[in-house]
């Protein structure tokens, strides 16, 4: 079973990454940046946790507002770094563990947390910053990560309640993996400041005390104050210091705070914290059996079903390659190239020999199973000129005139558009 080794709380301002990259180790301004996070170094390297369960916020580099969610988790296998404006930082790509977030999301899911999925992202500076610091990483990782980006930067977003409470159920869904792996649980952002308007270069040290106090010893306190309250108190930007109450409400009731540091230099301080459990105020662990045989309940039973195959985050994961660039077919300058010559656009677009030969074939029923999911399908189906009920035919592995005598009435449509010619199976 995994073990919950503890949990780390840090800035994740960009000054960690930069003071890093730049090397700032001799220079007095940077210098206790890097004495303040040896213990924490030094505290991960006693650990050796497999993977760090990693809370961030994005800061609009990965996540615009086309699609902006409260929280979102990683189930990739691989994060690099974002782009943020000036090159990416010479960073390794993190290694992913999706075993580990799709149990995670399934659990979530059963206590009834609304999460949406993420894949091919970059992780921008709310990851790597802090994290460039606290790992070593010279020819890689030494361990993988799940992340979650927490939609701190649109109101309304997630209360401090509910970041604690999803915190108590990230527990229960850690604890519950079958695999034997350490994990350590990391909350970032924070403390005081705002970077943004007339007020910017807001700092509040003493708020900031007394947040950390009752973080550690009354961290229910925390969850009445409005994020309103949090601006207040520490600066509109600095109202994502929610996001540590997710670590916190994962952590026993009581807990030891084995290291504390907070520097102030510019306009974020700059503080790490670790925590470990006081085994003897947590509960007695509900029996991981029960659990986990309550979390699989809402989809048991569901790969009986013949001839079909629900959307899983592996497939999704799986097929992501195929999938996306069958999406892509929404783009009008993408499907006239699919259309002229399809074969650079394989290439282009990395697509392995077997996936090239199943669009290449229109081998609908095989795509089907590979991963992709009917939508694309029936988007290439559109592309194509041909039918919905074409694919659905195929799929059935019968002609269009046997599987139309199953149907009320033999009509045929599609998703097809406005596109000259598309339709032209109407007027015959
Ligand atoms: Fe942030």
């Amino acid at each position: 079973m995994a073990t919950l080794v503890g949990g780390i709380a840090t800035s994740h301002t960009p000054t960690i990454g930069f003071a890093v990259d730049t090397k700032k180790q001799q220079d007095p301004v940077w210098a206790p940046i890097f004495k303040d996070y040896e213990p924490v170094r030094q505290w991960l390297k006693d650990k050796a946790p497999d993977v760090l369960f990693y809370i961030y916020n994005d800061h609009v580099t990965s996540f615009f507002f086309d699609h902006y969610s409260h929280f979102a988790l990683g189930v990739d296998d691989s994060y690099p770094v974002a782009d943020e404006g000036g090159g990416p930082r010479d960073l390794p790509a993190l290694q992913g563990h999706p075993g580990l977030s799709r149990h995670i999301a399934h659990c979530l899911t059963m206590e009834e947390f609304d999460l949406s999925y993420f894949q091919k992202k970059g992780l921008d500076h709310g990851a790597f910053s802090p994290l460039s610091l606290l790992w070593p990483h010279e020819g890689g990782w030494p361990g993988a990560i799940v992340p979650l980006q927490v939609g701190v930067l649109v109101f309304p977003g997630p209360t401090a309640r509910r970041c604690f409470k999803l915190g108590q159920a990230l527990r229960r869904a850690i604890e519950s993996y079958e695999e034997d792996i350490r994990v350590a649980i990391v909350g970032t952002g924070g403390l005081s400041h705002q970077v943004h308007g007339e007020r910017c270069g807001f700092n509040n040290t003493p708020w900031d005390m007394e947040f950390l106090d009752l973080l550690e010893k009354d961290p229910e306190q925390l969850t009445k104050l409005t994020i309103a309250q949090y601006a207040e108190r520490g600066g509109v930007e600095g109202a994502e210091v929610i996001m540590w109450l997710i670590m916190r409400g994962a952590l026993a009731p009581k807990v030891k705070k084995l290291h504390q540091s907070y520097y102030l230099p510019s306009m974020t301080p700059i503080c790490a914290v670790i925590y470990e459990d006081d085994p003897a105020s947590l509960p007695a662990p509900a029996a991981a059996g029960e659990y986990r045989k309550r979390v699989s309940r809402e989809l048991a039973g569901i790969e009986k079903l013949e001839g079909s195959y629900p959307f899983t985050l592996d497939r999704s994961l799986k097929a992501y390659r195929l999938n996306e660039f069958l999406h892509r077919l929404i783009e009008p300058g993408f499907r006239k190239r699919f259309l002229d010559d399809p074969e650079p656009l394989y290439t282009e677009a990395g697509l392995t020999g077997e996936e090239q030969d199943l669009v290449r074939r229109r081998d609908w029923r095989a795509m089907m199973h590979y991963g992709v999911i009917f939508f694309m399908l029936e988007k290439l189906a559109a592309v194509i000129g041909t039918t919905n009920l074409h694919v659905y035919a195929a799929m059935r592995g019968q002609s269009l005139e046997e599987f139309q005598k199953t149907r009320n009435a033999q009509v045929l449509y599609s998703v097809a558009g406005k596109d000259e010619g598309k339709i032209n199976w109407d007027k015959k």
